[in-house]
């Protein structure tokens, strides 16, 4: 493939993505402008995730702190809001920190107290979902629905981080009723935090759904979809 084309082929794609947001939005009986893409650029060159910026994509993302570093640094140039989406360990965070606008997968208190500590240290304020394993499935990440809910006052310590909601895998890949139902689970924990947490954690914001189920969580509430392998369709080959 020539690099005009898969330049196109990317700009294709990107825009038929944020169509099916905004029917799947229109849907819910949302706007589309209430629905965040955060394209999630792990799969392919830097070059690929230049030219989404510059068909106008602002938010990106990456799960791996190496490469997330890497990427920041190298489009450091560019309009881009960094989120952090993948396992972040404490020994990597203030280096994460340096430039990342969003961290969605604070998956544990211990993790949280980390990024408050080095976050003030730095004179940073990252804004951070909480990420909950809303189907107990082992294998997931994040803080157990009872468990956070139950502790939520504790959430009150956090000064250096702005909290504003949550962020889910869906349990098990391929199976649409169940991501649909850990979709559910997680905007119904959202609503029992807004009534249990301190009053300065919005909870305004779920980060759910991935390539295979953005529409299913547009549907059950999500206010930002992180979608990878559905935009580079058709010419991960040609990039990575
Ligand atoms: C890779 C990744 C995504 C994007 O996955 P796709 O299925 O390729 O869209 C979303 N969220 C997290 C946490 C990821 O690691």
């Amino acid at each position: 493939m020539t690099n005009g084309s898969w330049m196109s082929r990317l700009e294709r794609n990107l825009r038929e993505i944020l169509n099916r947001m905004a029917r799947a939005a229109e849907r819910s009986g949302r706007s589309p402008e209430s629905v965040r893409l955060i394209a999630v650029t792990k799969y392919v060159s830097e070059d690929a995730a230049r030219y989404l910026v510059r068909l106008g994509q602002r938010d990106l993302g990456e799960s791996r702190p190496q490469q997330f570093w890497t990427r920041a640094e190298a489009l450091a140039d560019a309009a881009v809001a960094w989120h952090f989406i993948g396992p972040l360990q404490k020994n990597k965070v203030r280096k994460t920190l340096k430039h990342v606008a969003w961290i969605h997968s604070v998956e544990s208190w211990e993790l949280l107290a980390a990024i408050e500590r080095m976050a003030a240290e730095e004179g940073k304020r990252p804004t951070v979902l909480l990420e909950v394993n809303v189907s107990g499935n082992p294998a997931k990440h994040g803080f157990s629905p009872d468990g956070l809910l139950a502790e939520a006052e504790k959430l009150s310590q956090f000064r250096s981080v702005e909290i504003r909601g949550l962020m889910c895998m869906a349990g098990w890949e391929g199976d649409a009723a169940g991501a649909r139902r850990d979709f559910q689970t997680l905007r119904s924990l959202q609503e029992q935090l807004r009534a249990a947490a301190p009053k300065e954690c919005l909870f305004d914001q779920l980060s759910m759904g991935m390539s295979g189920d953005f529409e299913i969580a547009i549907e059950e509430g999500a206010t930002m979809v992180r979608v990878g392998s559905a935009l580079f369709e058709g010419i991960e080959g040609d990039l990575s």
